[in-house]
């Protein structure tokens, strides 16, 4: 099972997040110290963290360089809405997201879920579905024998429907996901790339299906 780490000073915050993530199928524990949070990550037990920045005992920041220096958990830090710097700092010590106060739970629920979903997949294996072959570190991908090249938002794109291939995509994550926003902007920039992507990938034998309503998946071409 996936064990979190929830370090929160705030006692009924702390029980709310630890008893929901029970609830969700995840081992949670909590923590109200920095201190006691480095000791959890020192005997390796947990899987991820969800952090608030603002502890009693030492910043947020350290519990983070301290995950970072132990390897690949991914930190999902809790911030203030007004607290822009901090949360600068913690994505500038390594946190791999964040979530504003106050919070839905299902946010913070999804960030998790995508981040654990990336630490699994880490280290980057080549993605593949059917003739398309996505290596680490390119901005190109394989369609059979070419090489197409991709601009950095077709291959953010391409990157997520070929993790989830054969499974639809929320609109909501894409924009999160690729684009950075946190709402949909009301643009058609999606749109215009999935557009490009298509293109590129007209010789691949798989191609981007429109979810009405949903978003978008990668399917073999003859479905
Ligand atoms: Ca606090």
């Amino acid at each position: 099972m996936t064990a979190i780490l929830v370090v929160e000073d705030n006692h009924a915050l702390r029980e709310v997040l630890t008893t929901a993530l029970r609830e969700e199928g995840y081992t949670a524990s909590g923590t109200a110290t920095g201190r006691a949070a480095l000791q959890s990550l020192e005997e390796g037990t947990a899987d991820a963290v969800v952090l608030d920045l603002g502890l009693p005992d030492m910043d947020g920041i350290q519990v983070i360089e301290a995950a970072r220096k132990l390897g690949e958990i991914p930190v999902l830090v809790l911030t203030a809405r007004d607290a822009l710097a901090s949360r600068v700092a913690a994505l500038n010590a390594g946190a791999d997201d964040y979530v504003v106060k106050p919070f839905e739970f299902a946010e913070v629920l999804a960030r998790l879920a995508s981040l654990l979903r990336r630490a699994a997949a880490a280290p980057w294996a080549p993605l593949q579905m059917g003739n398309v072959r996505l290596l680490a570190d390119t901005s190109t991908v394989a369609v059979g024998d070419e090489t197409v090249s991709l601009s950095p938002r077709e291959r953010g794109l391409l990157e997520l429907l070929l993790r989830r291939q054969n499974h639809a995509v929320p609109r909501a994550e894409i924009l999160r996901e690729v684009f950075g926003y946190d709402f949909d902007p009301g643009t058609n920039a999606m749109e215009v790339h999935v557009s490009h992507l298509r293109r590129k990938l007209a010789d691949a034998n798989v191609r981007i299906d429109t979810v009405r309503g949903v978003g978008y998946r990668l399917v073999p071409k003859e479905m």
